[in-house]
């Protein structure tokens, strides 16, 4: 997919989930996890300047699903921050298991297909 094509996705999710008052980038990353999960996102946050990047995986199938995912991360980034504090070691791994599973289901729900 050529970057201008991205940059469309972006503009259109953008508008749709209201998030017209954040700065978003983008760059291609190789992810390399000790967990060798097969990773296809994430996002950087500088909350006070209201600028996100999203890091992508070059080379998926369904690109624009993985920005809709990242963008869904972006909404709940005050509660996931909040929440992720207030929380011990070994509740954490409860916690991103059920903050992906919401995640995947609203991403879902919002049908980029
Ligand atoms: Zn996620």
């Amino acid at each position: 997919m050529i970057e201008t094509e991205i940059d469309k996705l972006i503009m259109k999710w953008q508008n749709k989930l209201h998030l017209s008052d954040w700065k978003i980038y983008y760059k291609f990353v190789n992810f390399k996890r000790a967990d060798n999960y097969p990773q296809k996102g994430d996002i950087e946050v500088k909350a006070q300047a209201k600028t996100v990047t999203i890091l992508l995986k070059k080379d998926q199938p369904d690109i624009e699903n993985t920005i809709v995912h990242e963008l869904v991360h972006l909404i709940l980034w005050d509660l996931d921050h909040y929440a992720e504090k207030q929380l011990s070691k070994n509740q954490k791994d409860k916690y991103f298991e059920l903050l992906e599973s919401t995640v995947a289901n609203l991403t879902k729900a919002l049908n980029t297909r």
